[in-house]
């Protein structure tokens, strides 16, 4: 079987690039294992404020400009229902914050998103003496519920194999890559934090950081909005929440923990009143680098060989664009800006 390219990986850079791939008619399969789940964990939401400073967050309008029209297409495509806006509120822990938020919704870029105002805490099972900041146009991308319509999608044409790449297999021929039976023009490497095994590019400089997440059944608790304190407590519907989530450096498995519950489980207790019950506990490594980041580019050595990879903490807003250049760059030869190039390590 001969094909334009192959991507290993289906988390967000998988589907990304493989849309991208879609759009412009080229041929592809996808190798997915079970390895790494960032994507299928993750919280999914969108959103250009750092709620710890309120600063921008890195490029968000370019981003948020591909992003939205990408998971709406992917609406479409799938007739099914991916994007559930939901508004954030951020708990202020002082009065100092609540003057900081005042002075950074006055900035042009925030216009659209925050709600100058303070917004009196008017639910006696949200924790919040010093109010709350309210930030809207923002929401969740149902990540889970992509990932498995598109790997149904891929199955159904043939173009999904659901095992471990093995890189020490990939043979450089003249012009193509041989891989088992399959002859291919390039392969686009979409692993997350599996790039640790992958010979070629283990040598770009990742600091991933493993995060634990809990669903809550909390019927007492009635939002329909993101609540950022301690936590962030996220509205699935049916009284259910996910709440998260951890920071971990040194713990390299997506195993979820005693300790990790715990910690959530302390936090939320700071952040909401009423009674909850745990009903899910996950885990997942954000693959997060340096310099915070992504990896995009080809390999120095093997021009065959391209990656999409350092999503960080922001996926879901970051993967559309990112595809984009990355295909650009290998077929147009439009050069990457230096700050996701991989060429800056
Ligand atoms: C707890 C947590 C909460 C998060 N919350 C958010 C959020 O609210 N908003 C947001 O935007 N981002 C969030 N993120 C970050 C987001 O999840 C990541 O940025 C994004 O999912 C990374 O996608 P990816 O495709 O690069 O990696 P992954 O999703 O990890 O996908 C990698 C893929 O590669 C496959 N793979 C790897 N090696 C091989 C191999 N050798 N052979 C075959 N297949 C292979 C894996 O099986 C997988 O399919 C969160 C992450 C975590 C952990």
């Amino acid at each position: 079987m001969t094909v334009d390219y192959i991507i290993v990986g289906l988390g967000l850079a998988g589907i990304a690039f493989a849309e991208e791939l879609k759009e412009h008619k080229k041929s592809f399969v996808v190798y997915e294992d079970n390895s790494q789940n960032s994507s299928l964990v993750a919280g999914g939401m969108y959103n250009p404020v750092v709620l710890k400073r309120f600063t921008p967050v890195w490029n968000a309008k370019a981003q948020l400009e591909v992003a939205i029209p990408f998971y709406k297409k992917l609406e479409i495509n799938f007739n099914e229902k991916y994007i559930f806006p939901v508004d954030i509120y951020r708990v202020f822990k002082t009065i100092e914050e609540q003057n900081n938020w005042f002075i950074a919704s006055d900035k042009l870029l925030f216009q659209d998103y925050m709600i100058p105002e303070i917004t009196k805490n008017d639910n006696a099972n949200i924790i919040a003496p010093y109010d709350l900041g309210k930030l809207t146009n923002t929401g969740r991308i149902d990540v889970k519920k992509l990932i498995s319509n598109y790997r149904a999608f891929l199955k159904e044409e043939d173009s999904l194999l659901q095992e471990k790449f093995d890189h020490h297999k990939i043979e450089f021929l003249d012009k193509k890559i041989k891989y088992n039976n399959l002859l291919s023009d390039r392969i686009v490497f979409c692993e997350g934090f599996g790039i640790k095994e992958n010979k070629f590019f283990s040598y770009l400089p990742m600091r991933e950081a493993k995060g634990e997440l809990i669903t809550i059944h909390a019927p007492d608790l009635r939002v329909d909005h993101l609540i950022k304190s301690a936590v962030f407590v996220l509205p699935l519907g049916d009284d259910l929440y996910k709440v998260g989530a951890t920071f971990n450096w040194t713990d390299k498995t997506k195993i979820p923990t005693k300790e990790g519950r715990a910690e959530l489980e302390s936090k939320l207790n700071s952040v909401i009143n009423c009674n909850y019950k745990i009903v899910d506990h996950t885990a997942g490594i954000r693959p997060t680098v340096k310099d915070r980041r992504p990896l995009v580019g080809t390999h120095p050595d093997y021009k065959q060989l391209s990656i999409l990879n350092g999503l960080g903490t922001r996926g879901v807003m970051i993967a559309p664009l990112m595809a984009k250049k990355l295909f650009q760059h290998i077929e147009k030869g439009v050069q990457l800006e230096k700050e996701i190039s991989i060429d800056r390590f």
